[in-house]
């Protein structure tokens, strides 16, 4: 493997390019222009990613961050890319189906997306501030980081596994954001943990119209809850849906749904979500080129950094989004999280840049927003899976609060 070295230094160096990362970058720029940053991702954007249903209000972030990026956003929305959610229908506290509609939210529909497009969509936005060269995009995967106090530069050199090839590149900053999503992969390396709250993992698979399909009209997101764990499925752009199964990592029905035959077993069970799969007439998909048609599977379960962020008063690096701080998806709220995060660290960073004397301390401040969003997610989460009492067995007991 040959290593190229890279003069350029940044101000920061912000490690994936999602939400989270993304707006930290966009944020950064618009408060700081003259910061000079540094976003690296190694996302496929042709690969399928979950996480697909994106609050009404994200919008607003959206025209915030970048009235650009707003404009592209909703040129994909008029031609179909991402598609309109009409609400919510969850089988939850009792078996009959409770409807939450869109109409009635002030902000409007939500939409489902095409996730990987979206994200390649911020990303081009991250790169489309390089008018003044200020932000630059790589494609590439992080993989050592190392710290330096030399006398002619003190701060961070990242090592940068070029995409599609084994050449290694070396950039340097004062500042690191670790926006690598739940692996948290800057952090880990520099020696902080991940702590887990509880072991929840999201089997998802991907269906597809066929020539017998009814066409689907239905733009609501389904939710069920099951003996052993719970069920969504949301209608995808491209003629898809999604269909994701949630459960301990230790329950029997983990285990079978790894694979498709177990994982179409458990879906038989369930009464709304087999329905809408079985009345549109879908087909089980691979979520790639040339692979077996098999449920993928991710954790989804609550976790947070330990610690979060480090300051060495001239350089440290913190981090943003699922890396600092991860959802159980009932809350539908990562997306928005992430990209809420992301803008407070890019303004902070922004600032301590800037050198302004009476910013607040960039650490202190950035704990309390951690603590305060994670002490709410808790007790709504709680209040949530506590309003399931109709199911006994160890997934909806590990669930339970009181
Ligand atoms: C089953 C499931 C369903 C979900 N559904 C929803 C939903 O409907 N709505 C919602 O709002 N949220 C949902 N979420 C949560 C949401 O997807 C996350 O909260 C959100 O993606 C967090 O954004 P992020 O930018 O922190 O991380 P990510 O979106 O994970 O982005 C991290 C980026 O870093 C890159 N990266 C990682 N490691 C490296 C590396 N070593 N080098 C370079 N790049 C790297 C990755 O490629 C990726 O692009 C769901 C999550 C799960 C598990």
């Amino acid at each position: 493997m040959s290593t190229h070295s890279h003069a350029s230094g940044y101000d920061v160096i912000i490690v994936g390019g999602g939400p989270a990362g993304c707006a930290a970058a966009l944020s950064l720029r618009k408060s700081n222009p003259d910061v000079t940053t540094l976003l690296l991702d190694d996302a496929d954007p042709a690969a399928f990613k979950i996480g697909e249903s994106l609050p009404a209000d994200a919008k607003n972030m959206l025209v915030y961050l970048s009235p650009t990026l707003y404009t592209d956003f909703t040129k994909d929305i008029a031609e179909g890319v991402h598609m309109p959610c009409s609400g919510n229908a969850s089988a939850w506290e009792t078996p009959d189906l409770r409807e939450t509609y869109a109409v009635s939210n002030p902000f409007g529909m939500g939409l489902h997306l095409d996730r990987a497009r979206f994200d390649q969509c911020l990303r081009d936005a991250v790169a489309g501030t390089t008018a003044g060269s200020q932000c630059t995009v790589v494609h590439g995967v992080f993989n050592k980081v190392e710290k330096t106090e030399a006398p002619e530069y003190q701060g961070w050199i990242v090592y940068v596994r070029r995409y599609g090839s084994g050449e290694t590149d070396t950039y340097r900053a004062k500042w690191l954001v670790d926006a690598s999503g739940r692996k948290a992969s800057v952090a880990r390396k520099l020696g902080a943990k991940t702590i887990k709250t509880d072991a929840l993992l999201a089997f998802h698979m991907l269906f597809s119209a066929t020539a017998s399909t009814q066409h689907d009209h239905d733009g609501r997101t389904v939710i069920e809850a099951a003996t052993a764990g719970w069920w969504y499925t949301a209608q995808l752009p491209r003629g898809r849906r999604v269909v994701v199964y949630h459960t301990n990592d230790d329950d029997a029905s983990a285990k079978l749904a790894r694979k498709q035959a177990g994982f179409l077993a458990l879906l038989d069970e369930t009464k709304y979500i087999s329905r809408v799969i079985a009345e549109h007439g879908y087909e089980a998909v691979a979520e790639g080129h040339g692979k077996e048609p098999r449920p993928g599977c991710t954790a989804a379960g609550s976790s947070h950094l330990v610690p979060p962020m480090e300051d060495r008063l001239t350089h440290g690096w913190l981090a943003v989004g699922d890396a600092a701080m991860a959802f159980d998806p009932l809350s539908s709220q990562g997306m928005i999280t992430a990209m809420k995060m992301g803008c407070v660290v890019g303004d902070a960073l922004a600032r301590r840049l800037r050198g302004e004397p009476d910013v607040e301390d960039l650490v202190s401040q950035l704990l309390r927003t951690y603590i305060r969003v994670r002490s709410r997610y808790e007790d709504e989460k709680g209040y949530f899976y506590d309003q399931v009492s109709r199911f006994t067995g160890p997934f909806w007991e590990s669930k339970t609060t009181a």
